[in-house]
């Protein structure tokens, strides 16, 4: 009930006075309109760097990353994916072989086959139910707390992954790793159900939705996080960016600073058929913010004395709301 009326835009009262409108839609964004501030980044950031340093002793990336043992990197990080299909009768109702079509598309994505790094991430379907519920299909981020609260299973290290009527404006929506500590319950990735391979969404049903926004998940930015400003999205190799690229542009140089518009990167705003990159800069980060927010061994003794330390240094209370209210 009350579902048919809000049928074609749902998701309209979701923007969250974020201050983009019809423009927004026209354009399709990925995620919601509503970005991080400045300050959050600069939190977001500061928060790994504080956190590598207090458990690995760097807060440099690279460094890191080569300190790890041979083994270490020789061996893929797989994550579990809950896959989490919410549907309204047979609408939404996406096959195991649907979603067995979108695990393959994100192992080929963040192991470079689509080009770019690879990032040393692999995903494995490790669950799959279906939940036929109109209003939490409909309506996935009005209701996201108690479709959270009922569905998600395991723990910082496990990818519960969403697929729901996201709505018209906006393809999907994820929390980041930092805000973990803070609202574990709400820790996820949800996505239009349209938007995976061979899906019904123009321009965007190759599966690259759930790339992008798993990316956020593993803790990156946007490509186009702060314009021209620093910190941007705080990786090296991925140039600054005035503004998200829309369609597909052959070129853009938008910023002053050294290198051409990353168009083709995943963490882009692009169509699904520009996007097929990441960067090694971006693999680095991935792997930090694993090992700093995700990986297994943590929350107990040294290591949850450490947490509850930087919990109020973190991302802070408006990260955090967001992660309840908001999306991207
Ligand atoms: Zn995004």
């Amino acid at each position: 009930m009350g579902t048919a009326g809000a049928e074609g835009k749902a998701d309209a009262e979701g923007k969250d006075g974020c201050g983009q409108g019809a423009a927004a839609r026209a354009a399709h964004p990925r995620d919601a309109g509503g970005e991080l501030s400045r300050g959050q980044v600069v939190a977001m950031l500061g928060d790994l760097r504080r956190t590598l340093r207090e458990r690995y002793g760097t807060a440099d990336e690279a460094r890191f990353d080569a300190g790890r043992s041979d083994e270490a990197r020789r061996r893929a990080l797989v994550v579990p994916v809950r896959f989490h299909v919410l549907a309204a009768g047979r609408a939404g109702r996406l096959s195991r072989a649907a979603v067995r079509s979108q695990i393959a598309t994100l192992n080929a994505a963040y192991s470079g086959r689509t080009g770019g790094a690879d990032t040393g991430v692999r995903f494995r379907l490790a669950g799959y139910d279906v939940t036929n519920k109109a209003a939490w299909f409909s309506h996935p981020r009005k209701y996201q707390g108690v479709i959270k609260r009922k569905l998600r299973r395991g723990g910082r290290g496990t990818l519960n992954l969403y697929t729901a009527a996201v709505g018209s404006d906006v393809l999907g929506f994820s929390t980041f790793p930092q805000w973990y500590r803070r609202s574990p319950r709400m820790d996820g990735v949800v996505i239009d159900y349209r938007s995976l391979p061979h899906g019904s969404y123009r321009r965007f049903n190759r599966g690259y939705t759930a790339v992008h926004e798993i990316g956020h998940w593993l803790g990156l930015l946007h490509t186009f996080q702060g314009g021209c400003t620093p910190p941007g999205d705080g990786v090296s190799d991925t140039p600054y960016e005035a503004s998200p690229a829309q369609g597909c542009p052959d070129y853009k140089d938008s910023c002053p600073q050294r290198g051409d518009d990353p168009v083709h990167n995943f963490m882009n705003y692009g169509f699904d058929s520009c996007m097929r990159e990441f960067t090694p800069g971006q693999g680095r980060r991935i792997r930090a913010a694993w090992a700093a927010y995700r990986a297994a061994g943590h929350g107990h003794g040294r290591g949850r004395a450490r947490e509850r330390g930087s919990v109020d240094r973190g991302t802070g209370g408006a990260g955090a709301a967001r992660s309840v209210g908001g999306a991207r």
